[in-house]
């Protein structure tokens, strides 16, 4: 793999290997946390995904929330988070086995979309990943959340 370039950050986060065409989705995520991006990278090339985009975010580690949301977009992410220009910590985006709060229940009917309760689903593998709500218990396939 070729070394990934981070000397433009002294401190904050990498998100790398987003499919390409989702940069701009992880963005809308992270934009009401993050007031300054300093790059945004789209349709890179990848060894692993083809194509990939990427995102640097400087000054900022982003939060456990805007993870597990940003999971459900890009499960095949790497965040990176640089501290003193160096990769501090390297760790695949995985979705968690509970996902607390971040998305709203695809199902209009859900409950959760009614009352002022926080959404949580439960990750289930069968032949992919899906959540499952706790609530109208429907099971759910990744591409289904509005993020
Ligand atoms: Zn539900």
């Amino acid at each position: 793999m070729k070394q990934l370039k981070v000397d433009a950050i002294n401190n904050g986060t990498v998100i790398d290997h987003i499919p390409a065409g989702k940069a701009l989705k992880v963005y809308e995520i992270l934009s009401p946390h993050v007031k300054k991006v300093t790059t945004i990278g789209m349709n890179l090339s990848s060894k692993a995904l083809g194509k990939k985009d990427l995102i640097k975010i400087e000054g900022k580690e982003i939060s456990t929330q805007a993870v597990n949301r940003i999971s459900i977009v890009a499960p095949s992410a790497t965040l990176i988070i640089i501290r003193d220009f160096e990769v501090f910590k390297k760790t695949e985006v995985q979705i968690p086995k509970t996902i607390t709060n971040a998305v709203s229940c695809p199902n209009i009917k859900c409950v959760t979309n009614f009352e002022d309760i926080e959404t949580k689903f439960i990750r289930e593998k069968s032949s992919e990943i899906s959540l499952r709500c706790d609530y109208c218990e429907r099971l759910f396939s990744l591409n289904e959340f509005e993020v």
